[in-house]
């Protein structure tokens, strides 16, 4: 670390950004909101939180944000999306006709355990994160159905289903870690921001540059 203390921008129209900006405060970073596309200047990474995907992408659009945080992610800004985050990162969404941000190689089902009272709690094996199981609060929450060769599985269920992944700087998650106490799924993400932020060859790998040129349709890379 450097002591430099970084700053988080956090999707704040509609869900759990409150919770978000907690807990990026509570991991040791920043955090502002983010509303207009002037805010998205110069912070070090983002947050999608959790909510209703319907309506944030309609905010998106409404807010004229699509391609100003469509931008900032496939210059490389790190980005985490929870829950309706992950669904509004994703590239498909199967059995619906939103447009979500697509940068994310990824086909997610919404609502996929049914309706709120369906909502549940399981203690999930995170790579990645070290110590004991981190509780993953999953509430009308999303499943990945696929990934594409790019992306890396971080955590199933115990039935087998994927819950968590990461493509390059693309980190999404259908569960919450913004409604618990235990800081080490913000920590790690502010851990990318920071390798992110300090040139980290990982970041200029064979694979980032593959995600680079395939979510910018050729202008970089
Ligand atoms: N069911 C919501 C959606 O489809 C996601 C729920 C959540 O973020 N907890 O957007």
């Amino acid at each position: 670390m450097t002591g430099v203390r970084r700053r988080i921008g956090v999707l704040s129209l509609q869900g759990s950004f409150s919770e978000h900006i907690q807990s990026v405060q509570r991991a040791g970073a920043a955090a502002t909101e983010i509303r207009l596309p002037s805010e998205i200047n110069g912070v070090d990474g983002l947050i999608i939180p959790g909510g209703e995907s319907t309506t944030i992408l309609k905010l998106i659009d409404e807010y004229k944000l699509r391609e100003p945080l469509r931008k900032a992610i496939t210059t490389g800004v790190p980005v985490l999306g929870t829950c309706a985050g992950v669904i509004c990162l994703a590239n498909r969404i199967s059995s619906h006709a939103m447009r979500p941000l697509d940068v994310l190689d990824v086909s997610v089902s919404r609502n996929s355990f049914g309706r709120q009272v369906e909502s549940f709690e399981e203690d999930l094996q995170i790579e990645d994160l070290s110590g004991p199981a981190f509780r993953g609060v999953f509430i009308r929450a999303p499943v990945i159905e696929s990934c594409g060769d790019g992306v890396r599985v971080l955590a199933r269920l115990a039935n087998g289903t994927v819950v968590a992944c990461q493509e390059g700087h693309v980190l999404a998650v259908c569960f919450h870690p913004e409604f618990v106490d235990d800081m080490r799924f913000h920590k790690h993400f502010l851990n990318l921001v920071e390798q992110h932020a300090m040139g980290d060859p990982a970041w200029s790998g064979p694979q980032c540059r593959r995600w680079l040129c395939r979510n910018t349709q050729g202008e970089i890379g």
